[in-house]
């Protein structure tokens, strides 16, 4: 999906918006100072297209650091967005942080709609009027605070998202991949492993002269192309806050990938950032490989106690191919390319429908849904709707519990084998 970042000042309104745009009271409205916030990324709908809201004001300092604070959020909006919601309050007008940011902005190839929020009556127009000497084009007056405004902005800002990600769906394009995990993890030292001396040959034939936020690296005899390798290079200079805009960049790189190697340490414990970010991952549907970086430091005891937790707090997880490696020294970095491979393949996968509908008549012989009330619900149809990653509808004659559920998608997962992918089943009920 396209994302669609809004960057602004704090206490201009942007939570406020999110939560108009998503609909739900999702996002945190108060605007605390030093707040760091869990989620950075929504989905979102408007008029038939979905794309991902991404707020990039959820770290937030007093008074001092505030320029560069937003400042790193209009880069990263710049750099992983599709396109950007610059965010001003009309009644206060224009600031010198505004100034600061909208000279970032220009510089950007994205599409930039300024929108002049707090805008609550006639006075506001005129206020609103007023930013056009941002020199960003027409401002969008709205209140996100009574919803005034808002289907005219989106109208705009959803006409400029691109209408189809580039690469994604092309037949025998690069696949696009995400290196994703906690600082130190050694996510800039696996992608020196995999780049190796390649690097300088690749970007010249490409022909870029800056440092290109994207890379193409060849694992293996394949092309792939790496995304935002510049954050992960990126060494963060601020010491409060960059962890925020990490995780900013994070979530971006998945939505932006077909598959996500999350890296994991396995000389210390399995942190909940770890597990953040690989429900992430899977909540944005994306193909997944876990990665054990630092395997060379981990000594055989150690490894036991690695495994027992992975088996403990992964347990949900354990379709998700593991490969323990060592970027340092390069061991077992060799079998990366196939797990990538397996993994990419099942999430692609379409099962044909006669093939599913004779699996699911075995299973549900073999096991039928318990009885309810007198009832027995019945699985009536089943068919796969999507790819990237598998989708499943199955029509029923009544609701099924979500056990008996869990139960078919687990039968599915194995009969089926699909490693390395999320996988989705909804339930259609005919009457
Ligand atoms: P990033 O923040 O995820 O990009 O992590 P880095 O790649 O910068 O690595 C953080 C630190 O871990 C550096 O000191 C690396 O040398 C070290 N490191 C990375 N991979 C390994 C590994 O496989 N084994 C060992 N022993 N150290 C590693």
């Amino acid at each position: 999906l396209p994302i669609m970042a809004i960057v602004g000042r704090p206490n201009v309104g942007k939570s406020t918006l999110v939560n108009r745009i998503i609909g739900k009271r999702l996002a945190v409205v108060e605007d605390t100072p030093g707040v760091t916030r869990d989620r950075v990324t929504y989905t979102a709908e408007w008029a038939g297209t979905d794309f991902i809201l991404m707020d990039t004001g959820g770290w937030e300092h007093n008074v001092t650091g505030i320029d560069l604070s937003v400042a790193q959020g209009a880069e990263v909006a710049m750099e992983m967005a599709d396109a950007i919601m610059f965010v001003v309050d009309a009644t206060v007008g224009a600031t010198a942080t505004d100034e600061k940011v909208m000279k970032l902005l220009r510089r950007t190839k994205k599409p930039v709609i300024l929108v002049a929020n707090k805008v609550d009556g006639p006075q506001g127009e005129l206020e609103a009027a007023a930013l056009w000497n941002l020199g960003l084009g027409e401002p969008y007056p709205v209140s996100a605070l009574h919803g005034r405004g808002i289907g005219d902005l989106l109208d705009v800002a959803v006409a400029a998202l691109p209408k189809e990600l580039p690469l994604v769906d092309d037949e025998g394009a690069m696949r696009r991949v995400a290196l994703v995990g906690r600082p130190n993890v050694g996510k800039s030292s696996l992608l020196n492993r995999l780049a190796g001396s390649q690097r300088a040959v690749v970007n010249e034939i490409a022909g870029t002269t800056r440092d290109p936020v994207d890379e193409i690296v060849e694992v293996d005899g394949e092309l792939y192309t790496f995304i935002d390798t510049a954050g992960i290079r990126r060494r963060v200079h601020l010491t409060k806050g960059a962890d925020y805009y990490a995780s900013l960049r994070t979530s971006a790189a998945i939505h932006r990938a077909e598959l996500a190697l999350v890296l994991l340490d396995g000389a210390t414990p399995l942190s909940d950032q770890d597990l953040r970010i690989l429900s992430e991952v899977v909540d944005a549907g994306r193909a997944i490989v876990m990665v054990v970086n630092k395997w060379d430091l981990v000594g055989e005891d150690e490894r036991f106690l690695f495994e027992r937790s992975i088996e403990k707090d992964l347990s949900h997880l354990t379709w998700a191919p593991r490969i323990n490696l060592s970027a340092l020294t390069g061991w077992h970095s060799n079998r990366l390319k196939r797990a990538m491979d397996v993994s990419l393949g099942n999430w692609d996968r379409r099962i044909a429908t006669g093939k599913l509908n004779t699996f699911l008549g075995e299973l549900v012989a073999e096991h039928p849904h318990p009885v309810r009330g007198g009832k027995q619900p019945k699985i009536l149809f089943a068919t796969q709707a999507a790819t990237r990653p598998p989708k499943f509808v199955l029509f029923t004659s009544g609701f099924l519990d979500p056990q008996y559920r869990r139960f078919i998608e687990r039968r599915l997962r194995e009969s089926f084998e699909f490693t390395g992918t999320p996988i989705h089943i909804s339930v259609r009920v005919r009457e």
